[in-house]
């Protein structure tokens, strides 16, 4: 994880655990071209990240839409998703949701 800008060169697509440290920065477009590129390419195809990324954006269009009326519940849960796969850093190839 603490490799990420050692290796931006490489443009190598994002893991798991990137994508959920930068998610929410990404979704807010408060991230560089090369990180959104490549927060993007894993987004494409991993569906528990793609799920996330989903949920979020979800949220973030309730919030405009209706002031903060989003349940807590619902965001402590992506807090803690996001916190558990930072920690998890990359633990395998993910128990995606069947
Ligand atoms: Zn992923």
């Amino acid at each position: 994880m603490r490799n990420w800008i050692r290796r931006r060169r490489a443009e190598r697509e994002a893991t798991c655990a990137e994508v959920a440290q930068v998610l929410q920065s990404y979704l807010d477009g408060h991230v560089d071209d090369l990180t959104a590129r490549r927060v993007s390419r894993h987004l494409e195809h991993c569906r528990r990240c793609g799920l996330e990324a989903e949920t979020y954006q979800a949220i973030k269009d309730a919030l405009a839409r209706r002031g903060r009326e989003v349940d807590a519940q619902t965001l402590e849960r992506l807090r803690a998703f996001g916190t558990r796969l930072a920690e998890e850093g990359r633990a395998g190839e993910a128990d995606s949701p069947a």
